[in-house]
């Protein structure tokens, strides 16, 4: 039994400022052809768990290439052709192959494709023929496309959000490949369009209780799996919204019926899934409010949409403006993407007072610069901070506190969302002493900051980043969603 299995994934938000080229992926994650870590990265744990099961169980896997970007705008053209082929170009030489499993994010779109997995999918079937297998894992924050459909015979996302199942979700889409190769199972892909964008946190109700109604419906009746595609409001495509998905044993009308009723459900509570969010000044009030009740935890406020795992550049300046006005004391920053400030800051020295401009460089809409005079707390070559069992680089960092200030803020330059609170202490600065953390991930974030939290604010302030699906000026995504229009799949009249 011979697999071949490769990774090529990033989350394309069509309206930020920063591009994705070839350097994109091998800043954040690339690894050629039997070089993956024995650690998972978020779309690419198939890769090291086919590798692990295959010494165990004595098949053969055939690495390609793993890369992954940090969420930003269009992908160059070349770069994606370029990936789409070499991986194209190691599963041909690795053939005859009786299975193809991808990791894949599934929000890709590059300069001339709306569908980049479709695409990639669609000429893997090519090549392999009918008969091979081809299995994917992708992240809920995608989009799902009728070509990727016809190409797979397996799908299943992360059923969580924050993703801590990624690696679990990755072990149950090998799992189902390697039964349907020894013949136990027939996998059949079902789906269902929810006609709606929003966003669906599996850390609060309704979510948690839908959610782990899909995981106790897998593996029974002939259900081999069931995922909810969130959708990616970011990306502006014309399959962007919500679907539900379903894999059964050869049995189409039972599958098709189950993602039907899912689809009603999940619709029936479009209104209730997302999180509360403040604006700034609110949000600010609140978590000092919640300090004060409980001072020996720091209340954590979330800047939700200036998150670079969402795309934007993650410069936005509004909150920490704000903190600085007010006079806010014992505060924790992470993180601001900055890598002129960051080249400062190691080119002045770990000690050194200096005038520095932070953040805000990359658009209007996070808000100006802020022009400080700070001191260099510290400086690091090669930052990072945990997710789970991965490790995310934050490339060069550096930590500056604004004279006459406790606010302590990590630069960094490699593009990444807040995800746990050793991004803090790694760069030297002890979380637990601060009265208020202020991190950027609209909920990824919420798994490694709850049980240090005192309270979880959400606040809203500006940024590139289009929040309010019923106003943003979408091209090719259908305006025919909800909340674009209020019962799209009539079931309220
Ligand atoms: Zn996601």
């Amino acid at each position: 039994m011979r697999i071949f299995t490769a990774s090529l994934a990033t989350e394309t938000n069509t309206f930020s400022p920063v591009p994705t080229d070839l350097n994109a992926f091998k800043a954040a994650f690339y690894a050629g052809p039997g070089e993956h870590p024995e650690t998972p990265t978020l779309c690419s744990s198939v890769v090291p768990i086919l590798r692990r099961r295959a010494r165990a169980e004595g098949f053969t896997v055939i690495e390609g290439t793993s890369c992954w970007a940090e969420p930003a705008g269009l992908i160059q053209r070349r770069t994606y052709e370029m990936l789409r082929d070499q991986i194209l170009d190691e599963l041909r030489a690795a053939m005859p192959v009786d299975a193809v499993v991808l990791g894949l994010h599934g929000a890709m779109v590059a300069q001339g494709y709306d569908d980049p997995e479709g695409d990639l999918l669609s000429k893997v079937r090519a090549l392999v023929g009918p008969d091979v297998l081809i299995a994917a894992e992708f992240d809920p924050h995608s989009h799902l496309t009728t070509l990727r459909v016809a190409s797979l015979d397996i799908m299943a996302a992360f059923l969580e959000f924050p993703h801590t199942d990624f690696e679990q979700r990755g072990e149950h889409v090998v799992e189902l490949a390697l039964r349907t190769l020894r013949g136990e199972i027939k996998p059949v892909i079902s789906t269902f369009d929810c006609r709606m964008i929003t966003i669906y946190p599996t850390s609060r109700e309704p979510m948690r209780s839908f959610v782990d109604r899909l995981m106790a419906l897998e593996g029974k009746d002939g259900i081999l799996s069931a995922s909810v595609i969130h959708g990616f409001m970011a990306g502006d495509v014309p399959d962007m919204g919500t679907r539900i998905v379903v894999v059964t044993d050869n049995d189409r009308a039972k599958g098709d019926a189950l993602a039907k009723a899912l689809g009603h459900e999940l619709y029936g509570m479009r209104k209730r899934t997302t999180m509360p969010m403040l604006d700034t000044e609110a949000g600010l009030d609140r978590a000092l409010h919640l300090r004060a009740a409980r001072p020996d935890k720091p209340a954590v406020v979330a800047d939700v949409w200036d998150n670079p795992g969402g795309g934007v550049a993650g410069d936005a300046t509004h909150i920490l403006r704000r903190i600085i006005e007010r006079g806010i004391e014992h505060v924790g920053v992470a993180t601001i993407w900055d890598p002129i400030a960051v080249s400062f800051c190691h080119a002045a020295g770990e000690g050194a007072e200096l005038d520095l401009r932070v953040g805000g460089k990359c658009g209007p809409q996070g808000g100006e610069p802020l022009d400080l005079r700070v001191t260099v707390q510290g400086v690091f070559d090669a930052g990072w901070q945990s997710f789970r069992n991965s490790r995310v680089t934050l490339g060069r960092t550096a930590v500056v506190r604004p004279i006459g200030t406790t606010v302590d803020i990590v630069l960094i330059t490699s593009r990444t969302q807040t995800y746990e609170p050793d991004i803090f202490s790694n760069q030297g600065i002890d979380f637990a002493g601060k009265a208020l953390l202020l991190v950027k991930s609209t909920n990824h974030f919420h798994a490694g900051f709850q049980p240090i939290a005192s309270e979880i604010v959400y606040v809203a302030a500006p940024t590139s980043y289009p929040t309010d699906p019923a106003t943003t000026p979408y091209r090719k995504a259908s305006l025919e969603l909800w909340p674009r229009v209020a019962d799209p799949l009539g079931l309220e009249s």
